[in-house]
């Protein structure tokens, strides 16, 4: 496959987005830059790109294996890859199999406790409003997806769950919850899009609930570099 890159069409927080000569496709490239709490706190993970990069092509092959559509093509470099190209669905699609982060603090429960089934939820990609919490009504009203997307979005997310939980078991993991995008291909079809890595699942460590994910870096544990690295490590030798 030849692709090149051409002019830089987007960049997020941890990412760039580039057209190339071909219209069906995009590179990313993963940056080490790392923001929590919606950009109030900026920083940088030495390597972290990389590991992304590399992490979610092994995820997104994962998938792809298990019947998933992703957008992956093809891995360039340490830190590029071929997508593609698609049109994100604006939502943050969240799993949960064990309660942290804000669904602890919005519903009262201490982190660490296991929901008795996963949980699906949806926020609105907005960072001028904080992306807040939308429904499902809501998101066919605002005409955000419509009702059959909503369903393949759902059922691609309990999917890519109960794969993931699987394979982090496997080594050793306990995947506490994440968030997926979701893209448009021209001809409709829902597809898993933008990356599965540490800054957005949370992994604990399944013997001792060691936190190998980025709330190292949101609440100032220490050993961030590290955590990315040892979640890399057993996913490569798994
Ligand atoms: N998450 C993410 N991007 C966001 C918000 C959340 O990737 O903008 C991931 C996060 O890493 C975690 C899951 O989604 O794995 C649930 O996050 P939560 O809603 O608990 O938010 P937080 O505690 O990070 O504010």
């Amino acid at each position: 496959m030849n692709i090149t890159k051409q002019n830089q069409i987007y960049e997020g927080k941890a990412k760039k987005v580039f057209a190339t000569n071909n219209p069906a496709y995009y590179i990313v490239e993963y940056k080490d830059d790392a923001t929590a709490f919606n950009g109030l706190k900026k920083g940088t993970i030495t390597g972290k790109g990389v590991i992304n990069n590399r992490m979610s092509n092994i995820m997104f092959r994962l998938m792809e294996k298990n019947g998933i559509h992703t957008h992956f093509v093809e891995e360039l470099s340490d830190r590029e890859t071929v997508v593609r190209a698609v049109k994100i669905v604006p939502l943050e699609i969240i799993i949960r199999n064990v309660a942290a982060g804000s669904f602890s603090k919005r519903y009262g429960v201490e982190e660490g406790r296991e929901l008795l089934s996963p949980t699906l939820e949806f926020s609105l990609k907005d960072d001028a409003l904080n992306d807040p919490l939308i429904n499902d009504s809501h998101i066919i009203a605002l005409g955000v997806a419509s009702e059959q997307e909503l369903e393949s979005i759902r059922n691609m997310a309990f999917k890519v769950n109960d794969v993931m939980k699987e394979f982090f078991a496997g080594i050793g993991i306990k995947l506490i919850d994440f968030k997926i995008e979701a893209g448009r291909l021209p001809n409709g079809e829902i597809i898993l899009a933008d990356e599965i890595s540490p800054d957005t699942c949370r992994f604990w460590d399944a013997k001792t609930n060691e936190k190998l994910d980025k709330d190292r870096f949101r609440r100032d544990l220490g050993n961030v570099e590290e955590a990315y690295h040892e979640i890399f490590k057993r996913i490569s030798n798994a």
